[in-house]
């Protein structure tokens, strides 16, 4: 990671993880999605952030809850998808995928990962070795198919799958045991994944975040990225919503 950008994470709500990633030679910070003002701004207080921009990745509302409140008490930015006119509260920058703007003198790239929602996107920060992938990928999970298609979701999937192998995912949701349970009725013999999840295990009994994961290690492990075809993946959903 850039000595300059730092990330911070912490639970938020139920099962949410608040997000920020702060550049100290600019002194901007960005909330990845706003899951709850109270934790987002002691994140900050904390560390002694001033909080300037918004990142949304989707317009559900445990992602974008907190906006309008940030936005009236703290004057920031919000930046967000605009295929769908009006689903992100307070928008003011909209973009979409191959869209790329700068962090202080970072590149973000704007990905697009329709699936889980049909305008859904993250925000790869090379400098940071990181992308911050809402609800699309979860530990060896991926977000439910509330709106796209089995195929939206494949290519979003080898999208995430074509960044370097030491990316670390900053996934919006702690759903890794779960997941897991049902990870292994799909790859039963998959070493990767049994590994892996006796050390999530061990995480959660500390209380620890899995999050992030990396691209490498999803690549291993989660059933979605590794499903051949679009036709695969949408089984494996199928079959992961009635589980
Ligand atoms: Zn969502
Ligand atoms: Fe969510």
């Amino acid at each position: 990671m850039s000595e300059n950008l730092e990330i911070a994470l912490f639970p938020c709500l139920s099962d949410n993880y608040g997000l920020l990633i702060h550049d100290r030679e600019s002194g901007e910070t960005a909330a990845i999605d706003t899951p709850e003002v109270s934790k987002i701004e002691a994140a900050c207080a904390e560390r002694g952030w001033t909080l300037t921009q918004i990142w949304n990745t989707h317009h559900h509302p445990d992602h974008t809850g907190g906006n309008l409140m940030l936005k009236e008490k703290h004057g920031l930015t919000i930046t967000g998808p605009d295929q769908i006119q009006g689903r992100i509260p307070g928008l003011d920058k909209g973009v979409s995928g191959g869209d790329v703007f700068k962090f202080g003198k970072h590149e973000v790239q704007v990905i697009f990962t329709p699936g889980h929602t049909v305008d859904h996107i993250i925000y790869y920060v090379p400098d940071a070795k990181a992308a911050f992938v809402g609800d699309t990928i979860f530990v060896l999970g991926c977000g439910r198919l509330f709106e796209g298609s089995p195929e939206d979701m494949f290519g979003s999937m080898a999208a995430i799958a074509g960044l370097p192998d030491d990316t670390k995912l900053y996934c919006a949701h702690e759903y890794t045991l779960s997941n897991a349970k049902f990870a292994v009725t799909v790859e039963p013999d998959n070493q990767a994944l049994l590994d892996y999840i006796e050390t999530a295990k061990t995480l959660r009994d500390q209380g620890i975040p899995t999050v992030p994961t990396t691209v490498a290690m999803e690549k291993a492990t989660n059933p979605f990225m590794r499903a051949e075809t679009a036709a695969r993946l949408g089984n494996i959903r199928a079959a992961k919503d009635s589980f």
